[in-house]
């Protein structure tokens, strides 16, 4: 499609912008003059909304379609909740008044809509405290990482490794090695962690251990409770990526179960969809004896009741993120939160569950499923038997676009082949389901009878196969 510059006629117009009352000249030094007019796109009104809308239709989400991307969770974005974080008194405020003095009152709703957020957040997950400054799922394991070093710093331990199960996801190696921690890898058994892999590795070297729950394979790691105790002996710590908590809220309780650590992607889990870049929100929910060490400066409640931030924290790591983290995607937590209740909560990640459940059923038969049992919001299905058709997990995620469906992760987790990592999200309804399964089947079927037909696809969008490495590495930004 042309850009709007190229669709410049000289001398079209759309609007007459008034005149101002004082020219530029009067008000500006000359040196901030500009010397020729900007090169703006002389267009009708008509030819903008029509540029606009048409490309609007090039755009693929969850407003216009089913989004099955695995470990994304491209769950309906609610409306209202958009509409509670556009609302004048949220999204008018300075975000450094708080830090001025005196003017805590002027945000006092703001401050208190932080406090209840982190009230609700500890309640669902059993933690003792949280902060809301991370501003993706990444940063607050990075956070949490960060709070476990410092817990060992001050103890006076000297500890050097993070233990990483290879199921866990691709940013918890990345998060213990970017704090600087060398990484240990455990590899799983049947699908799970498996306790005596994690014994022969704990050692007095060992800081801690991030467990993705459910893991990416979608599966519950049903020997928590072993691993606890392991890791308490070792004075390790636990740490819980709890990004996908959408598939537990309400069922489980990490604070319970006795992890250290916890972070919740609410981008995922409560009402903003993940993906598209962003905004996230990561909040991180720690237990009692790392509480000293959050970042600052944290919400509080004074004793006369008021709402202020207070700054002195001593072991405190400081700032992870600048004001607040991500506000607006906290409010349309909170508003989640408060709209579903508890009860409600729990409901969501039911049918995040039984929606994964019910595809995996329909479609085992036609693709391999390597660990078929009960998932929890997501499952991973294997296109490795239609290898001898010369068609592979890339083939059918991109026939899949040509059908009108985003194509599931592929290639995730690593640990199965030819993987195709499926998570409905609990806000589709069971025709949407099939739909999508009516779809795989047919391309499974044309895949067997006439192959190059997908080898092809897409054919009917905008962009077909792209050179995925030049994509990457000989971007090209300007034109
Ligand atoms: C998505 C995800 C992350 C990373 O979250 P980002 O917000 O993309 O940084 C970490 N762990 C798990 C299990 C995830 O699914």
């Amino acid at each position: 499609m042309e850009t709007i510059f190229a669709k410049s006629v000289p001398g079209r117009l759309g609007v007459v912008p008034p005149k101002p009352a004082k020219s530029a000249a009067d008000m500006l030094p000359a040196m901030l003059l500009r010397r020729s007019p900007p090169a703006l796109p002389e267009l009708s009104e008509l030819d903008v909304v029509r540029h606009y809308s048409q490309l609007s239709r090039l755009n693929y989400g969850v407003d216009t379609n089913f989004y099955p991307l695995g470990s994304c969770t491209m769950k309906y974005n609610p409306k209202f909740t958009e509409k509670v974080a556009a609302l004048e008194g949220f999204a008018a405020t300075h975000p450094l008044l708080a830090h001025i003095p005196g003017g805590e009152k002027y945000v006092a709703g703001n401050l208190e809509a932080i406090l209840l957020t982190e009230k609700l957040l500890r309640e669902i997950t059993g933690m003792a405290a949280f902060t809301l400054q991370p501003m993706a799922g990444a940063q607050g394991e990075l956070t949490g990482i960060l709070l476990i070093a410092a817990y060992h710093r001050r103890k006076g331990n000297h500890k050097t490794k993070i233990i990483c199960p290879d199921s866990a996801h691709g940013t918890n190696p990345a998060s213990a090695a970017l704090a600087g921690y060398e990484v240990v890898n455990i590899r799983s058994k049947d699908g799970l962690v498996d306790p005596d892999a994690l014994a022969a590795v704990l050692d007095d070297s060992v800081a801690g251990l991030m467990m993705t729950c459910p893991n990416t394979l979608g599966l519950f790691e049903k020997h928590l409770p072993e691993i606890v105790k392991l890791l308490r002996a070792a004075d390790a710590l636990l740490y819980y990526d709890g990004a996908n908590f959408n598939a537990c809220m309400g069922r489980l309780r990490v604070g319970d179960v006795g992890f250290d650590v916890v972070h919740l992607n609410l981008h995922k889990t409560m009402a903003t969809p993940h993906g598209g870049g962003g905004p996230g929100s990561g909040p991180v929910g720690v237990s009692e004896r790392l509480e000293p060490f959050l970042p600052g400066p944290r919400v509080v409640e004074n004793s006369d009741g008021s709402v202020g931030l207070k700054h002195d924290l001593p072991l405190s790591i400081g700032r992870v993120a600048p004001f607040y983290g991500n506000f607006a995607v906290c409010l349309k937590a909170l508003a989640y939160m408060l709209r579903c209740g508890g009860n409600g909560l729990a409901r969501a990640s039911d049918y995040a569950v039984l929606n994964a459940n019910y595809m995996r059923a329909r479609l085992r038969g036609l693709l391999e499923i390597p660990y078929d049992r009960t998932c929890m919001h997501e499952f991973v299905c294997s296109a490795d038997s239609l290898g001898k058709y010369g068609v592979h997990a890339l083939d059918l995620a991109k026939a899949l676009l040509e059908k009108g469906f985003h194509a599931p992760t592929i290639y995730f987790p690593l640990i199965v082949k030819e993987c195709l990592m499926i998570e409905p999200t609990e806000t589709e309804s069971k025709e949407t389901l099939d739909a999508f399964c009516d779809a795989l089947e047919e391309l499974v079927k044309t895949a067997e009878s006439n192959p190059a037909a997908l080898l092809d696809a897409p054919r009917n969008l905008p962009v077909r196969r792209l050179d995925e490495t030049a994509a990457a590495r000989g971007m090209i930004l300007t034109d």
